[in-house]
């Protein structure tokens, strides 16, 4: 899962061909095009988001934690 090195930031995340364009901005990250808002959405790409899934978990980036 880890062995796919991120594209260039000229190809956007998957995500954001996916959905619609309203929905569509630049990754908190690498500044690529990804899914960002609304239902489904996410600040950061898929491969911005995969190593900080692994430190926090699934669901990061959904809900917010007060602490
Ligand atoms: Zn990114």
């Amino acid at each position: 899962m880890m062995s796919t090195p991120p594209p260039p930031i000229s190809e956007p995340d998957p995500s954001a061909l996916t959905c619609p364009g309203d929905r569509v901005g630049l990754c908190s990250g690498c500044q690529r095009k990804t899914h960002k808002y609304g239902s489904g959405g996410c600040p950061l790409c898929q491969w911005c988001m995969a190593p900080v899934q692994e430190k926090w978990g699934p669901g990061v980036g959904y809900t917010s934690t007060r602490g």
